[in-house]
């Protein structure tokens, strides 16, 4: 049985899976956990599909989700947000920030990073990778117009040091639980926030839709705690508002790993076909007792 730390009243709580796969008992656990916290709170409890990387994502997977999700007797607003029909909402926010000089493109290959973090040495590591070595950064602006000019693939990438430069204040965040927690966005460093092939990143998308999504408390795993540290800057440059946090344990398959959809963790699809019932499927997933239903605004 899973220990839920007490919501704030009224909470605005969603489940945002990307659909690159089934659902399995992680997913299971995530949602539940979201729509208990809302239901404890008299809240509210979205749904999100984050299928920004279309070379990824299957609409086979997407649709299966809102089955899964019924099947283990969540109720959920309607209609789910779909994160690739807010392209030109991602576009605006990256232009924001793109004004305020906080942007620079990147027409680095993932090879060309590599090899220029092995000349040097090597890189600290951040929470998604070793961090950029800072090349494009330092174009001068003719080099940078002129592969611009030349249609150059490129990523966008944040220049942290100009971005922390605009706060004001110490980040920090109140994690459910635990009080307020500190950050440390720095450690991301010059984060992508467009790649060369999908045009907006997980980190811009989902700070900029908990935004307008209305989502007072943001749950899941602590698999994505650290990303939290640059939602936080995001907020805060963006004028966002400043969510509450809940991250919860991840739940571990018998190898004491985590369930990864590469894996081969079983899918609740999986799990339904034979005959495990939805009661059953909730027990393992943590959350014996059922969700009271928490009725659309
Ligand atoms: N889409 C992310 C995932 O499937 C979760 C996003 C979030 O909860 O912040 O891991």
């Amino acid at each position: 049985m899973t220990a839920i730390p007490a919501p704030p009243p009224g909470a605005i709580t969603r489940f945002a899976p990307s659909p690159t796969g089934g659902l399995h008992l992680g997913h299971a656990h995530a949602a539940l956990f979201a729509a208990t916290l809302a239901a404890h709170s008299g809240g509210r409890f979205l749904l999100r599909l984050e299928d920004i990387d279309t070379t990824r994502c299957r609409p086979e997977f997407a649709a299966g989700i809102g089955t899964d999700l019924a099947w283990l007797g969540l109720v959920w607003e309607h209609p789910a947000r779909v994160q690739s029909a807010h392209f030109a909402e991602y576009r605006a926010a990256l232009a924001r920030l793109d004004g305020q000089g906080l942007l620079f493109p990147c027409f680095c290959t993932r090879g060309a990073i590599a090899r220029e973090i092995a000349a040097s040495g090597g890189a600290p590591q951040g929470p998604d990778g070793p961090l950029y070595p800072g090349t494009c950064r330092r174009l001068s602006a003719a080099d940078r117009a002129a592969r611009l000019a030349a249609g150059a693939p490129h990523a966008l990438r944040l220049d942290m040091a100009a971005a922390l430069a605009q706060i004001s204040r110490p980040l920090s965040y109140h994690e459910l639980g635990r009080g307020r927690l500190a950050c440390d966005p720095a450690r991301f460093g010059d984060v992508v926030l467009a790649r060369r092939e999908v045009p907006a990143s997980y980190h811009l998308c989902v700070t900029h839709d908990d935004a307008v999504q209305g989502v007072t408390l943001v749950t899941r795993g602590v698999d994505l705690q650290a990303a939290t540290d640059l939602h936080r800057l995001l907020q805060e440059l963006l004028g966002w508002p400043e969510p509450a946090y809940a991250h919860h344990p991840l739940i571990l398959g018998p190898d004491g790993k985590r369930l990864a959809k590469r894996d081969q963790a079983p899918t609740l699809a999986g799990l339904r076909a034979a005959g495990i019932g939805p009661d059953e499927v909730r027990t393992m997933a943590g959350f014996p007792s059922p969700v009271a239903s928490i009725a659309p605004a």
